[in-house]
């Protein structure tokens, strides 16, 4: 569209940030909960500075650090494979880069700090709900072995309350703001160079890309000039395939995979209406408003593929008809390089570390058993480690692993495990090795929709017992921790929990 100006009330031009200042909330400000490492392993903080006043100042956007410059982000998007123009940071506001003393540079965002250029319709607010679904995905994620931006912090506001979701009965229902300060390298997402591809501003987009690559990949500034923009494709592609492929082994799915969404870092960012799949579905769609499935489980490689291609195109026409050749031959490799990097992951999951003739059968295999007899995805894997392969068959010796014991009423299972035995045997893989491999990553836990929902239903009471206990427990996600145990976290999931869905609204 030559002229989509009509979208949105602002159509930013010629920029990459729009200066503003972020609005405080309304009310008093509490501290919902924090993550102690994000503070004192990223940022270099005391935690004891979470509980002072200024800090919950700094985190309402009331309290900046001298001299501080606080921006949003233009960038666009394609939204359910369609163009959405003009999106931006609508309710986010970035402090400024912290560089640690490892050298690493860890930008602060608020999120539901208010309105901004790029706030089109939205309030600029984020709900209480949302805010602690992306706080323990993103901190959760970290410690699962998911490349993720990470979170710092979150505060609500004792009584400000923004309209978001209909209930059932038509009505909206007031939720509490809250904001959340996240952190990563740097916030571009693939949307930041389709943005000004769309508007045509070439020259902006070289200078972005160089700064990116000046400031955020010395090891490819090192490269000849001719090469930088290749390499960096290439590292943008592969970083984003590494990223899905742990996904997949996880059960993860993001929920909303538009390219506005997609990090050139290869980071997991934007926590909206993600999850861990409890029952495994290969069509696994947490999202609502997700009807077709475009993101469900199984999509997600292609979908980054084809996210990728966007970006390819988006950014073209800054690259020579040489560099476009050399990109085109890498594109050509992305989908076999992804397929394998899964492949592996899944291997792993059942204590193999090499690839073999068959292998993706012998995967497949494993995952339509688990969905006719809709075992739960984590925990089965967890509970794979905890029976030797002699005495998978034997009913009696599963009936105490509640994800197994539904296993052999399906009809390939023996002869699933035959293959597993010999497959172990083809690799040398002892049990010792196989417990060692498969405990490693495997987790006992994983935040499911179920288990936030419940600590989310207690915040909005201004009580955090729960939320800061997921936390501490999403720390040790590979770890027995008895008061979860206790709580039935690695327990079938409840009942009213099958079939959850969470909405976009956030
Ligand atoms: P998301 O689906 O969270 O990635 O958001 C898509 C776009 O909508 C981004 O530009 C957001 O900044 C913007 N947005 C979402 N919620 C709000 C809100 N409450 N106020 C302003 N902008 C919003
Ligand atoms: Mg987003
Ligand atoms: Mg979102």
């Amino acid at each position: 569209d030559d002229n989509p100006e009509y979208m949105v009330p602002v159509a930013v031009k010629n920029a990459v940030f729009s200066k503003v200042p972020p609005e405080p909330m309304v009310g008093n400000t509490l501290l919902v909960c924090s993550s102690h490492d994000a503070l004192t392993d990223l940022l270099e903080l005391d935690p004891i500075v979470a509980e002072s006043e200024e800090f919950l100042n700094f985190m309402n956007g009331k309290y900046l650090p001298n001299g501080s410059l606080t921006v949003s982000h233009r960038y666009g998007g394609y939204q359910f494979g369609y163009w959405a123009d003009q999106l931006g940071d609508g309710r986010a506001h970035i402090l400024g880069e912290y560089k640690n003393s490892k050298g690493e540079l860890w930008q602060v965002q608020l999120k539901g700090s208010g309105l901004t250029p790029y706030s089109r319709f939205g309030d600029g607010r984020a709900v209480l709900r949302s805010s602690i679904r992306e706080m323990i995905g993103s901190e959760a994620a970290y410690y699962l072995g998911i490349p993720t931006t990470r979170a710092a912090a979150i505060v609500v506001s004792d009584e400000h309350k923004v309209l978001r979701d209909k209930s059932y009965c038509g009505r909206m229902r007031p939720e509490r703001t809250a904001i959340v300060a996240r952190l990563a390298p740097a916030w571009y997402r693939l949307g930041s160079f389709e943005i000004l591809h769309k508007r045509k501003e070439p020259e902006l987009m070289k200078k972005l890309m160089d700064h990116i690559i000046k400031h955020h990949f010395p090891e490819i500034d090192a490269l000849d000039e001719g090469d930088k923009y290749v390499k960096f494709f290439s590292e943008v592609a592969h970083r984003n395939l590494d990223m899905v492929a742990t996904w997949q082994g996880f059960g993860f799915v993001h929920g909303v995979l538009n390219t506005d969404n997609i990090s050139v870092f290869g980071l997991t960012i934007d926590y909206g209406p993600y999850g861990f799949m409890d029952r495994f579905s290969t069509y696994y769609v947490p999202n609502t408003s997700d009807d077709l499935g475009r993101y469900a489980y199984n999509k997600q490689p292609d979908i980054v593929l084809w996210n990728l291609g966007k970006f390819f195109e988006a950014i073209s026409p800054i690259l020579t008809e040489d560099q476009i050749q050399r990109i085109n031959e890498i594109q050509s490799t992305l989908k076999e390089y992804v397929t394998t990097k899964i492949l592996k992951t899944h291997l792993m999951k059942f204590g193999l570390s090499e690839v073999r003739e068959g292998d993706d059968k012998f995967v497949e295999e494993f995952h339509s058993m688990l969905e006719r007899t809709m075992a739960d995805y984590t925990t089965t894997f967890r509970q794979l480690a905890e029976v030797e392969p002699s005495a998978m068959t034997d009913a009696a010796a599963l009936d105490s692993k509640w994800s197994l014991k539904k296993l052999p009423e399906s009809s390939n299972w023996t002869e699933w495990v035959k293959k597993y035995t010999a497959r172990l045997e083809e690799e040398h893989v002892t049990e010792e090795i196989r417990i060692k491999r498969m405990s490693k990553v495997n987790p006992v836990y994983v935040p499911r929709n179920w288990m936030m929902q419940e600590a989310i239903t207690e915040a909005d009471e201004l009580s955090f017992t729960k939320v800061r206990f997921l936390m501490e427990l999403l720390k040790k996600p590979y770890e027995v921790n008895e008061e979860a145990e206790k709580l039935g976290y690695s327990s079938e999931p409840p009942s009213w929990s099958y079939g959850i869905k969470i909405s976009c609204s956030s």
